[in-house]
Parts: C-alpha cells; sequence; structure tokens
C-alpha cells in the first residue's frame, strides 16, 4: 500500500441512508447541516423570531438546530431541523412533565 493514497480517501461528512436520513459523520457535516438551516432562517429563531447567528457575535448568543424527530435518528435534513435561538431551545429540552388528562 502506498500511504499517498491512504491520504486522499476521507470520510464522507454526510452519509445518506437508504431510506433517505442524512445524517452527519463528522464535525465538518454537522456544521454544513447547521449552516443549510440557518441560511434557510436568515438567522433569526423559528420560535421568537430573535436574532440567532451561526456564532456567537456581542449582538446575541449562536444559535441552534434542532432536530424535529428524536435525536436518536440523526436526521440531519433542513426539513428535520429547526432554528432556534439557545433560548429557545432550552425550553424545547425541558423534560415535560406528564400532567393527568382530565376526562369528563
Ligand atoms: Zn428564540
Ligand atoms: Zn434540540
Amino acid at each position: 500500500m502506498l500511504d499517498c493514497f491512504k491520504t486522499k480517501i476521507r470520510k464522507p461528512q454526510i452519509k445518506t441512508m437508504p431510506d433517505g436520513r442524512e445524517i452527519a459523520k463528522t464535525k465538518a457535516g454537522w456544521e454544513k447541516q447547521r449552516k443549510a438551516v440557518h441560511d434557510r432562517e436568515n438567522g433569526y429563531c423559528e420560535l421568537c423570531l430573535g436574532l440567532a447567528p451561526l456564532h456567537n457575535t456581542e449582538q446575541a448568543f449562536a444559535g441552534h438546530a434542532h432536530h424535529l424527530t428524536t435525536r436518536k435518528i440523526k436526521d440531519g435534513r433542513p426539513n428535520n431541523l429547526m432554528w432556534l435561538c439557545g433560548r429557545c431551545h432550552s425550553k424545547l429540552h425541558i423534560p415535560t412533565k406528564v400532567i393527568p388528562s382530565k376526562r369528563a
């Protein structure tokens, strides 16, 4: 084996699964998926419409890409991701309490 060939082989950043899911395999792949959602929303939180830049700035903390399906599925397609500011994102991840349903 020639070593010079090995260096050319790079892991794919994003792997597309047979069922269509796109899973980021590297940090760079995830950054790419994050950026796609950020760009779609022009850097504004989808819930409060506040500024949620890609990276921390003096005006605002960086936004988060939130998975609509469970994080276990890891689908990073833009239609499975929401762009949120840190505050809204943490609200979404507060463990939901089981509220006894009121039945008539
Ligand atoms: Zn927000
Ligand atoms: Zn989330």
